[in-house]
């Protein structure tokens, strides 16, 4: 089964197809076949202020909708992806390159958040503090706006449904760039949502970073940014967004710790690892890459992951039954090599793969053999950067006071994953490593309510969970002087 993509995409803008004010536009490549699957604007300033007016003229009805209508709205949607998931996964896999299964559970995982926060809405309150007898402040969660929201291409649906639900359960109204490489699921979504939300509320518009990208962050008509992506468009971003002093939300790079104790489940570690290091062919923010094994154990483990690798079936994406697909485009995969190749000139050990993988009847398919280095010393740019590619680094530690300080000594803290049976251990491990998500004994895992989010270089804002509200409203408050009599003042 196949599906339509048109040659050429235009903006959805207020509930309709926008022609762009620009006359540039740029391609999209099949990374499996090399052929170009559409094209999209590359859209001006002129359109991100088409889009910014709808949304700023779809705000107050949207915002002062009861919460039970926008719950039964956001709901709606969710129940239009669910019926179309075949359709839509497939397109995200056309356009990515991952495996459909991965595909399909991402719609479905986009339907859950919706799901959530179409429920969350209904129980986002205020706070009543009774300050006397008659005095009462109330602190009021107030939407903000506009919200500019800027997605990456590893997870395109994910991203677009994952970022735009809760900021318009909270009452807001978006402006949304899918990445350059990525558009076309956000905007077959855009028309779908748009079947079911008031025109404005949410308008898509696409082009590259620096020009359709910017023009949202210096928008004055933007009240807050939420921006997924590097850390070093994070600091674009920060300081693009200074100007009009907009609320940021930052979700940023990760280079990922994996420790396992000498008392874990060394089968459920190799799973795991396996899972964090190439899941989406190991371009995830939270991708597992660099394995902290024991001593006593590494050896051990390292045969149980290195068994495994085959079953990590790597060929058509289409094919539900391969789990490995495609890197996202020509220029990565080149980024992707090039680390590789620097491992091998730092001195680390290639345990597998380490070049590009010929797939019959793919011969412009962007694979990459899953990848595993030991003998790396933690200060190796292998082990410091963000590959984002399907590369992993094993080390081996005995003392533990030095693991955890090789596990923080990188730039970034987005996730980490511990592998032990006792709790006490476990406990202690999450409480020393300076990440915002710890998994224990499991690994890419995106519960919808479990808050989601960076420390230090890899942003700060959280997401996924009920908090996310907060992030996406301001605090009004109110005091109110119930009393009969006052005091006066001025006698
Ligand atoms: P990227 O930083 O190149 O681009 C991300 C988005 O920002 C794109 O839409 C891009 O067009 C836009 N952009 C780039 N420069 C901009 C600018 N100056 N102003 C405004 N927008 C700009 O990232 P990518 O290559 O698309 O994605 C990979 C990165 O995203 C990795 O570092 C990965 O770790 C990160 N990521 C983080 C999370 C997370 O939740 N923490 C999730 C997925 C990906």
């Amino acid at each position: 089964m196949s599906y339509e993509i048109p040659a050429h995409y235009d903006l959805y803008i207020g509930n309709r197809w926008h022609k762009s004010a620009s006359d540039a536009t740029l391609e999209c490549i099949s990374p499996l076949t090399g052929a170009v699957l559409t094209s999209v604007p590359d859209a001006n300033a002129a359109d991100v202020d088409a889009a910014v007016a709808e949304a700023t003229r779809a705000f107050p009805a949207w915002a002062d909708m009861p919460a039970k209508k926008r719950q039964q709205l956001l709901d709606a949607v969710a129940d239009r992806l669910v019926a179309d998931v075949k359709r839509i996964a497939w397109l995200e896999t056309a356009n990515t390159g991952k495996p459909l299964r991965e595909s399909h559970a991402n719609v479905l995982t986009a339907a859950d958040r919706l799901r959530y926060y179409a429920g969350a809405c209904r129980v986002l309150e205020g706070t009543h503090l009774p300050v006397s007898r008659d005095v009462i402040s109330l602190d009021q969660r107030t939407p903000l706006g506009v919200i500019g929201i800027i997605g990456a291409w590893n997870f395109p649906l994910n991203m677009f449904i994952g970022k735009i639900a809760a900021a318009l359960a909270a009452g807001n109204t978006i402006v949304y760039k899918p990445a350059d490489l990525t558009p076309v699921t956000t905007l077959e979504i855009a028309a779908l949502i748009g079947e079911v939300l008031p025109a404005g509320v949410v308008n898509v518009v696409t082009g590259a970073g620096a020009s359709t990208g910017a023009a949202i962050v210096e928008h004055p008509g933007i009240r807050m940014i939420s921006v997924t992506g590097s850390t070093e468009t994070g600091k674009r971003v920060m300081r693009g967004a200074s100007d009009t002093a907009k609320r940021l939300t930052l979700e940023l790079g990760g280079k990922n710790a994996q420790i396992v104790f000498p008392d874990a489940d060394l089968d459920r570690a190799a799973q795991g690892i396996l899972l964090g290091a190439f899941m989406n062919q190991g371009q995830v923010c939270t991708a597992g890459s660099r394995i902290f094994a024991h001593r006593s154990i590494a050896a051990d483990l390292k045969r149980r992951v290195i068994d495994l690798i085959p079953k990590l079936r790597m060929g058509d994406p289409f094919d539900e039954q391969n789990r490995m697909g495609t890197l996202i485009s020509r220029q990565h995969l080149d980024r992707v090599q090039n680390y590789i190749d620097l491992g091998v000139s730092e001195g680390a050990r290639l345990m597998c793969g380490g070049r590009r993988a010929n797939i019959a009847g793919f011969p412009e398919g962007l694979f990459m053999e899953p990848t595993l280095f030991d003998e790396a010393s933690p200060k190796m740019r292998i082990a410091q950067e963000e590959i984002f590619g399907p590369v992993a680094v094993f080390f081996e530690w005995e003392d533990k006071a030095k693991m955890f300080e090789q596990v923080n000594a990188v730039q970034q803290g987005l996730a980490a994953g511990i592998w032990t049976t006792s709790l006490s251990e476990a406990h202690a491990a999450a409480r020393h490593i300076s990440v915002g998500r710890v998994w224990i004994n499991c690994y890419n895992l995106y519960p919808s309510g479990a808050s989601f989010g960076g420390m230090k270089a890899s942003g700060f804002g959280r997401e996924d969970a009920f908090e996310t509200l907060h992030e996406f409203t301001e605090v009004k408050n109110v005091v109110i002087d119930t009393a009969s009599s006052y005091r006066r003042f001025y006698e």
